[in-house]
């Protein structure tokens, strides 16, 4: 009864993801997760500053990052995927989300990070949810016993992407971003899809161009880490 307590909401909330991204979520703001998975989520925000180009996959030295040698904490959820979303929205950000989904009844941001795009947020700014600091399932990504929201960390970048690309800075955090989460949980390149690519999903999420940009850039990026890496 407990667990049908924690999974019927999540199932309600996930079934509004059938038509695309509905947005949400949680005030909050920091840096990478990394080293400090449990900090306060009321940091300031981090400031994008830096307008290096897009990004490009190119070879990495092996993996010694302190993502994979920090020891793994005992409430550290065990990760499989990594699913890629976008809000569909031209505007917004983790808070406007959270609230906008909590009004409807659900049990707030269910992603894990939001990438804003300068509307709503700094462009390229990551906002960490609360379903990260507290290392619980996700909410956006409905799929055949539901691995992929139990399993599966949820990204959304800001932005409608069906017919424009993301900002630079979005990439460039969207792949430093998942760089981090892949090698700290092992989550091989195929497990890095986007929202469309999960079974049984009838979305245009998270739009051709981010669909685009994950086939083409950031899963041959992360597949020649780990080929560098041996792995
Ligand atoms: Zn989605």
């Amino acid at each position: 009864m407990l667990r049908m307590k924690r999974i019927l909401p999540v199932l309600i909330f996930a079934g509004a993801f059938a038509a695309g991204c509905a947005p949400q979520g949680e005030p909050t703001l920091t840096r990478m997760p990394f080293p400090d998975v449990d900090s306060s989520p009321h940091s300031p925000p981090r400031r994008e500053t830096d307008r290096t180009p897009t990004p490009r996959p190119e070879p990495e030295q092996p993996q010694r990052t302190a993502e994979t040698q920090a020891p793994r904490r005992r409430n550290e959820r065990e990760w499989r995927y990594i699913v890629i979303h976008h809000s569909a929205t031209e505007r917004g950000n983790a808070a406007t989300f959270d609230a906008a989904h909590r009004r409807r009844g659900w049990d707030g941001l269910g992603y894990h990070f939001v990438i804003n795009n300068g509307a709503g947020g700094p462009d390229g700014n990551i906002e960490v949810g609360h379903r990260w600091h507290e290392q619980t399932h996700g909410a956006h990504c409905r799929t055949p016993g539901n691995e992929h929201n139990e399993y599966g960390i949820g990204i959304c970048l800001v932005g409608d992407f069906s017919d424009r690309r993301p900002s630079r800075a979005q990439l460039r955090s969207l792949q430093n971003l998942v760089g981090r989460l892949a090698s700290r949980y092992d989550i091989p390149p195929e497990r890095v899809i986007g929202h469309g690519e999960a079974p049984q999903q009838s979305t245009a999420c998270p739009g051709r161009h981010l669909q685009s940009y994950i086939e083409r850039e950031l899963r041959p990026w992360l597949r020649s880490r780990r080929a560098v890496a041996g792995r």
